[in-house]
């Protein structure tokens, strides 16, 4: 089967590629498939926001199409900045902002406890929808480590692992991440 990949997020499209691996015949990026399309993410869940997001690439294309919505919970921050992730300091994909802001929330803060959260969702050519989710739990640090990874990796401390996600080497994170378990329990859904 031939995917295409719904999302314009290099990172995303890195770690997708290397946790399905041969899982399908053809993988293309939107770039590779000629597709110039940006979906509004203006869904109340990851879940709204991955279908709708999959959803239009499937009709634009005739492929199936999956899409990835993905962020950071913060439990003391009553799960903020969840489907905000990405504009959480205002500018939309400006992760350095966006980690700056949350270093600076949670500066007097003791609970650090959060997750990622990522929602997986694949549309075929005929609009059918198959769908699933998966999380990884850790701590929010009180100061940046590790050169890998995007997003608010160097600040989500893995407590079992005694490093952030961007201490890990990527093959690593892609063993253990919310990505991982959310595209094993959606490639569980499609045997
Ligand atoms: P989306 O493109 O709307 O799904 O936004 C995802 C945002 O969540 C990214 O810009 C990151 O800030 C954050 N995020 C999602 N997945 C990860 C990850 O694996 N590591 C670090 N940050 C992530």
């Amino acid at each position: 089967m031939k995917l295409i990949i719904a999302s314009n997020n290099a990172h995303k499209l890195e770690e997708i590629r290397a946790i399905l691996g041969g899982a399908f015949e053809q993988i293309l990026s939107l770039r590779e498939a000629g597709i110039a399309h940006e979906t509004v993410e203006d869904g109340a869940s990851f879940a709204e926001n991955a279908a709708k997001k999959a959803r239009e690439i499937a009709e634009i294309s005739g492929c199936c199409a999956l899409a990835d919505d993905s962020g950071l919970c913060v439990d003391a921050l009553g799960g903020a900045p969840g489907i905000y992730s990405a504009r959480f300091a205002g500018e939309h994909g400006n992760d350095a902002a966006n980690r700056r802001r949350l270093l600076r929330e949670m500066e007097n803060i003791d609970d650090r406890a959060a997750h990622f959260t990522c929602s997986m969702a694949l549309v075929r050519p005929d609009g059918s929808l198959t769908a699933a989710e998966g999380f990884v739990y850790g701590k929010i640090a009180r100061a940046e480590a590790g050169e890998n990874g995007f997003g608010y990796d160097s600040l989500f401390y893995l407590p079992e692992r005694g490093c952030t996600m961007a201490q890990l080497p990527p093959e690593e994170k892609n063993a253990i991440s919310h990505r991982h378990n959310a595209l094993m329990a959606l490639l569980e859904k499609l045997k």
